[in-house]
């Protein structure tokens, strides 16, 4: 399989949607996709229009019931199959991410490996959804619960993890029984589309997994037509709002995850070496386009700042930005012009409103690629709660450095922020970080360890304007958010015994 087959392309070189189990071209408007590193238009993709969003609704209501009947196990076969075959395709599909995201070639990876992750733990569907039996819970009545599939359900996710967000929703949708429509970033397309042919190739019924590019008149589709049982969500914090609303006023089940400002502390005796190489990762890595990218490190005591911001500056001489294909690269550009304008905008911003820029990555020019959409780190030092710097989400290579007199003081700016994302703290002391992990309001919490994304048998979500909705993604909570209980109690009377009309409400007694 070609990365994205020639046949599968229009004459215009347009992308269109996966329906029913087969590439579906879309004569309606389109969107340019561009390569960050050359700044290249290089496909265009195809925006739904409400009646091509219509039919792949109908596609999938017409492939639940008998997949929703098909055994567990064999619905876990597909998903052994499709472990499979996304490995072989691993390559390419990590160019694709490279290519359209802008991300650097072992970055792509990690996004990619997470997300087969979450396949993996969807090929112990027979046992996550085996449910709970009480046998004689009155005289010969026997009780159990089910796990039922809810139907149709729809996924519409960011662009900064095209391949993994989509991947922490449909196979756990999928494997619970569920038909999917996956609505993706308009921005970085190819991926997902690929994810759903491999799955088709896997063997998934027809109509069982579905792609639709769009934007707000596909989304708005989807929430609501009365025949999509519940959404999941991922992305910035004012659409999360919008889907959680419309969603649930629609009667829908609605997990919509948000934005992030994520703050780590340094406490005054941390490993500063480590912590200066944690920080860099966590802060620059796929150019700060991360829910969980730390974008916020509040040092504790003046020392610690001044020998975190040295070391960081330092480093940050070292820093290679450029095409995420070069693999000698460790930051690549910004997803499109206009986030890297926006970015960039923030810090001049920052300038303005008083903090010091240590490193100024504005002037930027990467050789080769001056077409590109470019922003080399930034770092500020001596920010306050008061600037918009500190208080909204940047998502860029922005790192900001706010000194606390305590860890008290470190935490209260934390918990007072609007966002509870993720979250972590440098230090030797495990009281300190016990005490931390204990009390901060924050949803995924790291003790030395800057990116404490959950693994795929947990469950990813954060607190507060982060997510809205009660269940996390992936992990135990997903087979909560894609199934509904039904408990069924059962009497089949022993020959002969005549039962009399009981008035009272029936007990156990
Ligand atoms: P976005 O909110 O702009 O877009 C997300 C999705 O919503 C896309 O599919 C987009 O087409 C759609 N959309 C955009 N505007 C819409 C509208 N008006 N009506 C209906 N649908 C609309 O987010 P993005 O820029 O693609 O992604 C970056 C954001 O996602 C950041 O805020 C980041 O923190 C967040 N994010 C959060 C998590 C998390 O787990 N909390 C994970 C990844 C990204």
């Amino acid at each position: 399989m070609n990365a994205i087959p020639a046949e599968k392309l229009n004459a215009s070189n347009t992308l269109g949607h996966f329906i029913a189990g087969d590439d579906v071209a879309d004569s309606n408007r389109s969107m340019p996709v561009s390569n960050p590193a050359t700044g290249k238009v290089v496909r265009h993709v195809a925006m739904a229009s409400k009646d091509t969003v219509l039919s792949a609704i109908a596609a999938a209501e017409a492939a639940f019931l008998p997949w929703r009947n098909t055994p567990p196990a064999k619905r876990a076969q597909v998903m052994f199959r499709y472990k499979q075959l996304l490995e072989e395709h691993a390559d390419e599909i990590v160019a694709l991410l490279s290519e359209e995201h802008g991300k650097v070639l072992d970055d792509a990876m990690g996004e990619f490996t997470r997300g087969v992750e979450v396949v993996e733990y969807a090929c112990g569907i027979p046992e996550l959804l085996k449910g709970e039996f009480s046998k004689n819970a009155g005289p010969r009545i026997d009780s159990w619960s089910e796990l039922q599939p809810l139907g149709v359900v729809a996924g519409i996710t960011p662009f900064n993890f095209p391949a993994m967000v989509p991947m922490w929703m449909f196979p756990m949708a999928i494997a619970c029984g569920n038909t999917f429509i996956l609505k993706p970033s308009e921005k970085d397309p190819s991926a997902p589309l690929m994810l759903a042919r491999l799955l088709s190739e896997a063997g998934l019924p027809d109509g069982v997994f579905n792609v639709v590019n769009g934007d707000k008149e596909a989304v708005d589709t989807l929430l609501e037509d009365q025949r999509v049982q519940a959404v999941s969500f991922v992305g910035s914090t004012a659409i999360a709002e919008y889907i959680y609303a419309t969603g649930t006023r629609n009667g829908k089940r609605v997990q919509a995850l948000g934005g992030a400002k994520n703050h780590a502390i340094v406490m005054p005796d941390a490993d500063m070496d480590n912590t200066v190489n944690a920080l860099i990762g966590a802060a620059y890595g796929s150019c700060g386009e991360r829910c969980m990218a730390i974008s916020v490190a509040v040092c504790v005591g003046d020392e610690t700042a001044d020998t975190i911001v040295g070391r960081l500056t330092a480093s940050l001489a070292d820093l290679r930005v450029g095409s995420g294909d070069d693999v000698s690269n460790n930051m690549g550009p910004l997803v499109t012009r206009e986030h890297r304008d926006k970015v960039k905008g923030y810090v001049d911003l920052g300038v303005e409103e008083g903090a010091t820029l240590v490193v100024d990555g504005r002037n930027l020019v990467v050789e080769g690629h001056e077409n590109g959409f470019f922003l080399g780190p930034c770092l500020f030092d001596h920010v306050n709660e008061s600037m918009r710097i500190y208080q909204e989400e940047i998502f860029g290579p922005v790192l900001c450095i706010v000194r606390a007199e305590s860890q008290e003081q470190a935490m209260r700016l934390i918990d007072e922020h609007e966002y509870g994302n993720g979250t972590c703290i440098f230090t030797r002391d495990g009281e300190a970080a016990r005490y931390f992990s204990d009390n901060i309001k924050v949803g995924m919490v790291g003790i030395n360890v800057p990116l404490p994304v959950p693994v795929a048998y947990h469950s990813f979500g954060g607190w507060k304007r982060s997510l809205f909705g009660d269940l996390y993604a992936y992990g135990p909570d997903s087979v909560r958010f894609y199934t509904r209980r039904k408990t069924i109690t059962q009497r089949w009377p022993a020959g002969g015994v005549r039962e009399q009309a009981q008035f009272a409400f029936p007990s156990t007694s």
